[in-house]
């Protein structure tokens, strides 16, 4: 436990401190905290701990998980990996954010949910002389008008705003601030859609200085993830 909190306060002073860099007031950056790969209990902890915002990223694991978890009411289960429009539907029985909206067949699906779903695009921040996977989804800027359109047509969902991973290989505050470029041509066509979810563990200072709103971050706070089961 004391190991946990340590990470989590550690984490919780580099916000802050990055934020008062940037000019920025650290409320005004909600952390979620990734959960994907370590059991339920360890959700129970940081809950515990006072967080309320969790991440995940694979729909089975998710599932389940929030299923054990199902007296945590006032918890908020953020949806931040790839998912199949033939899960999407099921991926919002448990979270009310999906941060991975990256094509407009996804937002078609999306739109069966039963609840309020919040939506931010994934776009995809791979530039030409990258060529590393875990970039790999998310949309071409070009393609974001489109998806937006759908989205602010449909009554249950909300824009957020953008959402982006930093492609390895590249100095993260240069990715981030073509997704802020990104976050300023979708406000042209969503004003209020002005919020940006970016920054891991390795990279969320930088996220910060580029304005970055919702931080995801796991292993700096989890500790190292268990291997995939
Ligand atoms: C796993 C994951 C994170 C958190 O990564 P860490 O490096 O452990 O902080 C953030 N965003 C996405 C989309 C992820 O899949």
């Amino acid at each position: 436990m004391s190991a946990l909190s340590d990470r989590l306060d550690a984490v919780r002073r580099g916000i802050s401190d990055a934020a008062v860099a940037a000019h920025r007031s650290p409320d005004d950056v909600t952390t979620i905290v990734v959960t994907k790969f370590h059991p339920a209990s360890l959700v129970r902890e940081l809950h515990d701990l006072g967080v309320r915002d969790f991440g995940e990223s694979r729909h089975q694991e998710a599932r389940s998980k929030t299923a054990e978890l199902a007296d945590l009411t006032d918890a908020t289960w953020h949806f931040i990996g790839q998912l199949q429009s033939k899960k999407a539907r099921q991926a919002t029985e448990y979270s009310s954010v999906v941060h991975s909206v990256d094509r407009s067949s996804l937002v078609d699906a999306l739109v069966r949910a039963e609840r309020d779903i919040e939506c931010f695009i994934q776009i995809n921040l791979a530039n030409d002389s990258s060529d590393d996977d875990s970039s790999r989804g998310g949309a071409a800027p070009g393609g974001v008008a489109d998806i937006a359109e759908r989205i602010l047509s449909a009554d249950r969902l909300s824009l957020r705003g953008v959402m982006g991973v930093a492609p390895l290989g590249e100095e993260p505050r240069r990715a981030f601030a073509r997704l802020r470029e990104a976050s300023e041509s979708l406000r042209m066509i969503a004003p209020t859609a002005s919020e940006i979810s970016a920054g891991m563990s390795g990279d969320y200072r930088e996220a910060i200085l580029e304005g970055a709103t919702h931080l995801r971050i796991g292993s700096a706070i989890t500790g190292n993830r268990p291997p995939a089961g």
